[in-house]
């Protein structure tokens, strides 16, 4: 019989599926412990949980199960929009703001096109363009792992698509500066769509204004989340702002229903919610601080980050990894990024930061 791989789009072949931080349900089952005796502090969620107006929310937006969502994410939208002075045209809701990363490949990418992207990039830009065969152009960063936007430019061929730029990017928490995204912006092509994937934008004290360039009509898109910083990575619910001309394209590729309601009703009310965002970001600060010192206490180097989790060189990561996992604390290993010597550790609150700096320490060697 032959195998019904030969039937399948040859670029799945070299396609390596998305490892997503382990499941705290998973390392409960294999330690024989409660899952509450667990740290997760893998995949850069919220500590604090979701805003508790959120919860209200969903919980009442419950109740409305039997009915199919708003397709059109109508209020959503147009929070989204009053938000950051756009108009509703210019917003479209994914499943995730990785959801979007996918519409962009259905809209853009075809066979032998190419997608600039940094070395150290976010491992979903790489595993959607291989899904619509495209080729990822690594770019070497600046030392320090910051993104390197002028050696992005030089690496722009006739066949580049799509450039990347990440920041903060996970999984460094390097920015990018104003004045070198404000270069970049004035030397790119136009045919080269260009993706701000911000979904730790909220974490940075002083962002760069990317969004002039979609009020430019600039060929950009500015990704965000509801993940990260608002808490409801579980519900699936990211957006995308750029031209209307843009979302209008990017609309006919999804699916009619692709953000339940619940997420919606949750995302609405937890926009809102300031006071709650800046509680996360106070938690963050002070737990960021606290562990780049534990880690510079410890002699270990790290990468400053601007973001809810860091980057720091532990020796052998995977065997850190699987050190701590025994002792019930998952973070991340990066042998996948190409960089075995290091894990990634989300911020968490602090009496999580505390519990992991010391089993750190246990599992140190000397
Ligand atoms: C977490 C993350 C996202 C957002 O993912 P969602 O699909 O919105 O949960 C996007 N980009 C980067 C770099 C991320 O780390």
């Amino acid at each position: 019989m032959t195998s019904v791989w030969n039937l399948a789009n040859p670029q799945l072949r070299e396609l390596i599926s998305y490892e997503p931080g382990k499941p705290i349900e998973d390392l409960a089952r294999e330690l024989g412990i409660a899952p509450g005796d667990i740290i997760k502090l893998a995949s850069n969620e919220n500590p604090l949980g979701p805003s508790p107006k959120a919860l209200a929310a969903m919980r009442t937006m419950l109740d409305r199960a039997n009915f199919y969502p708003d397709g059109g994410g109508y209020y959503l939208r147009e929070a989204i929009a009053e938000r950051f002075g756009l108009r509703r045209e210019n917003v479209i809701l994914g499943n995730g703001s990785n959801e979007i990363i996918e519409f962009l490949g259905h809209a853009f990418l075809r066979p032998g096109d190419e997608v600039v992207t940094s070395e150290h990039a976010f491992a979903v830009y790489y595993l959607m363009a291989q899904l619509f065969g495209a080729r990822t152009v690594e770019v070497p960063e600046q030392p320090g792992f910051i993104q390197d936007l002028e050696a992005t430019l030089q690496a722009i061929t006739p066949k580049t698509r799509q450039v990347y730029i990440t920041s903060p990017n996970n999984p460094t928490g390097t920015v990018v500066s104003a004045e070198a995204i404000a270069q970049f912006m004035a030397q790119v092509p136009e045919s080269v769509t260009v993706v701000f994937d911000e979904a730790y934008h909220e974490f940075v004290d002083d962002p760069p204004d990317t969004l002039r360039y979609v009020r430019e009509g600039r060929n950009v898109i500015v990704l965000r989340t509801f993940s990260k910083i608002q808490g409801l990575a579980n519900l699936r619910v990211g957006y995308g702002m750029a031209s209307a001309e843009m979302i209008e394209i990017l609309q006919k590729t999804r699916q009619p229903f692709n953000v339940n309601g619940i997420a919606q009703a949750g995302a609405l009310a937890g926009l809102a919610d300031e006071e709650h965002q800046r509680r996360t970001k106070a938690v963050t600060d002070e737990g960021r601080a606290y562990l780049q010192a534990e880690f510079a206490r410890l002699e270990l180097e790290y990468v400053p980050s601007h973001a809810n989790f860091i980057l720091v060189r532990v020796g052998d990561g995977k065997a850190i990894f699987e050190s701590l996992l025994r002792r019930g604390i998952i973070v991340r290993g990066m042998n996948s990024y190409k960089l075995p010597e290091w894990v990634r550790v989300s911020v968490g609150t602090m009496d999580e930061n505390r519990r992991f700096v010391a089993a750190l320490e246990e599992v140190l060697p000397g």
